[in-house]
């Protein structure tokens, strides 16, 4: 008889997303007239950079010459892709190896992979208010999940506490959902903390290219020692619009050792290069032009000026908020601000609020985890016209 895996009765149904589309849907058919304004977008909206098109038409032209023709390529990824990626870690003063970077279809897919390299008998500490890929990947395993708060008195920014005693601990800098940020001296205290409890970080740097203070790290590779207790994920998505094309990349370094339970040493590295090579056989080679164009100097111009617009969006959405008296966290390091919910209002009451007063849709904090509560999230990856709409409906009307 074939049985299941039973952790999966222990996933919470997400109903965040649906609950969202299903009260829109419902307020749009009372009131065809109103224009509902999305501000809960947590998709980018601007195409790929030209230089990344070309690049990928380039590639496209040769996988039909025979002479030029790829088949299976690296697992991990091609050289030329891992070269562009450690050159632009040093443009930030960050030095990885090559063979330290690892290609892949995103940073969703290496999050929930990441999970084969560790024992089950990990205790795992997860931020709450956080992406809800971490959780939902440890409780398919069954793991012990131990959390820690966001909340106003750290700025959303949980730091370690020596009283408990974590395995695995996730980090998301630039967060989301709350757009929060560590500095290098908050990340130091999280290393010394991994390093001295033996603990893997897993760092998600998904949104790094957002940061545009060169005090804060990009990398958590910046901090010495890192890389004897982290793994950083990253991904094109939303720092170059890849959301739909699809390409990430890892890093674990080699310095990064663990022990089995019974004593012996395993390189992480070695680990990921051995799993990655039986169970993925590698991102397509057009993909992979199209991703080394995003790191090239034409490519980086075009994304930073997409990056520039979203953040524009995001200076006048605090503005409005500002002007009004709401507190709220990021929108200057990140797509995505993270208000209070006025007067009290608890998050779904207020997403109802914000519908039926001002047609106005974000996202309920609560949907994030538990600290969530009384919190809210917009993003800055609307167009600029109904981002200035929205900030005025708001302004006015709250
Ligand atoms: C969007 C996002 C990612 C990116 O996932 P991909 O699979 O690369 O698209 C990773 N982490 C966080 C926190 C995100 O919000």
């Amino acid at each position: 008889m074939a049985f299941v895996n039973q952790n999966y009765c222990n996933l919470k149904e997400s109903y965040l997303f649906s609950q969202i589309a299903h009260k829109v849907a419902e307020f749009s058919a009372a009131h065809p007239e109103k224009k509902i304004i999305k501000m809960g977008i947590g998709d980018v909206t601007l195409p790929l950079a030209p230089a990344v098109i070309e690049a990928m038409q380039k590639a496209v032209a040769e996988m039909g010459v025979k002479e030029t023709f790829r088949g299976y390529g690296p697992e991990q990824g091609y050289d030329f892709l891992h070269e562009a990626i450690a050159k632009y870690y040093a443009s930030f003063g960050v030095d990885v190896a090559s063979d330290e970077i690892f290609i892949s279809d995103g940073a969703k897919s290496d999050c929930g992979n990441m999970t084969d390299l560790f024992s089950n008998d990990n205790v795992i500490l997860i931020p709450d208010p956080v992406y809800p890929v971490y959780l939902d990947t440890n409780v398919m395993c069954g793991r012990k999940i131990i959390y820690m708060q966001g909340k106003p008195e750290n700025d959303f920014l949980p730091m370690p506490d020596d009283s408990v005693k974590a395995d695995i601990i996730y980090l998301c800098s630039p967060n989301n959902p709350t757009g929060a940020v560590y500095t290098k001296e908050q990340l130091e205290k999280w290393v010394a903390y991994a390093l001295k409890n033996d603990a893997v970080i897993l760092y998600d740097a998904a949104y790094e290219s957002f940061i545009s203070d060169p005090s804060i790290p990009r990398s958590i590779f910046a901090v010495e020692g890192a890389k004897k207790c982290a793994i950083e994920l990253c991904s094109l998505s939303k720092t170059a619009g890849f959301t739909g094309t699809r390409c990430g990349y890892t890093i674990v370094p080699h310095d990064l050792v663990r022990k089995t339970k019974d004593g012996q040493e395993m390189s992480l590295n070695k680990m990921w290069l051995r799993r990655q090579t039986t169970k993925f056989n590698g991102v397509p080679y057009i993909i992979q032009r199209g991703a080394e164009a995003v790191f090239s100097p034409e490519g980086q111009k075009q994304c930073r000026e997409m990056l520039s617009f979203y953040k524009e969006n995001a200076r006048i959405m605090a503005e409005a908020l500002t002007k009004k008296g709401i507190k709220f966290y990021g929108g200057t390091h990140s797509p995505y601000i993270w208000m209070q919910c006025p007067n009290g209002m608890g998050s779904w009451e207020f997403f109802d609020y914000l519908l039926e007063k001002l047609a106005v849709v974000g996202t309920p904090g609560a949907g994030f985890g538990s600290m969530g509560e009384g919190y809210f999230r917009l993003t800055a990856f609307g167009s600029r016209e109904n981002t200035i709409e929205a900030m005025e409906r708001i302004e006015k009307g709250l």
